[in-house]
């Protein structure tokens, strides 16, 4: 590990989180307080706290700040039927639903189509979206030393697992292979993200991003919950770590979305995971009369991390994202995804 981050592990500790007290070895559910809705009732953002009985590092995962991302609810999930205080050192503060407004209408957004990822660190005077952001900022952010946002890929598109962060930070970095998705992408923070607001305060989040909208998928949980057990154990926090942790993740500095010059009903050549060299077959279009068009031929050598998952394109419109290796764990054939779970 490049360069060690330093925890207040300072005994007795006890989490302070939404006017709660969780003393060591307690495992507790809780309603962070946020606002209120149209007809008077509150609205509160359910937090679990398990509360090691060693002391150690406080990480906090969020899920579903996107309202249609749901694979990550199922790694919080899962990681609340796996993990009890007494196998832990340190705090892990789950969180299995940020967008508490948007995940009842299937909807990314809030309701008047804010993004909640570009409205942190928020505010208590702001919209509903500001103060969301803020009693998350506040209540979790504030309170930890590390962080694993979960999300996937937006309508219409499938995400290879993978972590995004800013890799040249050491600290950061050292974080992310640990966590050891498939791919770990060098991406720069975006303002108003809760990444970013991590990393202004010293608090280093990863991103993670595996599969689609509105689905739960074995594969991208999967990997999700072993990478967050991954990251527990390189941090010390699991007493007794039962996950695979000599992986070697490919390492991206940057990535290419492949558009299509042709419009018309499309048929991929290549899956998520998949090794392509520059000139392969992306994919092929038709027109409505079923006659084949040029296929489109891949201008990059990398792996396919990102794709569209709807058969009709416009000229202009993203269909396969590539990225390109650099850095360490450079590889050269196709991912094998089961092997990173
Ligand atoms: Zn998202």
């Amino acid at each position: 590990m490049a360069e060690a981050l330093e925890f207040d592990a300072a005994e007795p500790h006890v989490v302070r989180i939404g006017g709660a007290e969780v003393p060591p070895g307690a495992r507790v559910d809780l309603r962070l307080s946020v606002s209120e809705s149209y007809i008077g009732d509150r609205m509160t953002i359910p937090v679990t706290v398990l509360n090691g009985e060693e002391p150690g590092p406080k990480m906090f995962v969020t899920a579903a700040v996107h309202g249609d991302e749901l694979n990550g609810i199922g790694v919080v999930k899962e990681l609340l039927a796996t993990l009890e205080p007494n196998e832990i050192a340190g705090t892990l503060v789950l969180v299995p639903v940020v967008n508490v407004l948007g995940l009842p209408l299937h909807s990314r957004y809030m309701p008047d189509r804010r993004d909640l990822n570009r409205a942190f660190p928020g505010s208590t005077e702001g919209s509903m979206a500001a103060r969301l952001a803020h009693t998350i900022t506040t209540e979790v952010l504030d309170i930890c030393d590390v962080g694993v946002d979960l999300h996937t890929a937006a309508s219409g598109r499938a995400n290879l697992p993978q972590i995004r962060a800013v890799l040249d930070d050491e600290r950061t970095l050292a974080l992310a292979r640990a966590f050891a998705a498939p791919v770990l992408i060098d991406a720069p923070n975006r303002s108003g993200s809760l990444r970013s607001v991590g990393h202004g305060r010293g608090i280093p989040v990863l991103t993670y991003e595996a599969g689609e909208a509105l689905r739960f998928e074995e594969t991208a949980i999967g990997v999700g919950v072993a990478g967050v057990k991954r990251l527990m154990s390189h941090l010390g926090m699991l007493l007794d770590p039962d996950v695979e942790s000599d992986l070697t993740p490919m390492e991206a500095d940057e990535t290419h979305w492949i558009r299509a010059d042709r419009g018309g009903i499309i048929t991929l050549e290549v899956s998520l995971g998949d090794w392509v060299s520059e000139g392969q077959p992306l994919w092929t279009v038709s027109s409505p009369f079923g006659r084949d068009r040029n296929p489109k031929e891949s201008p990059y050598e990398g792996v396919v991390i990102g794709a569209s998952t709807i058969p009709l394109v416009n000229p202009g419109d993203a269909v396969v994202h590539i990225a390109v290796p650099g850095g360490e764990g450079g590889f050269d054939e196709d991912v094998d995804v089961e092997s990173f779970w």
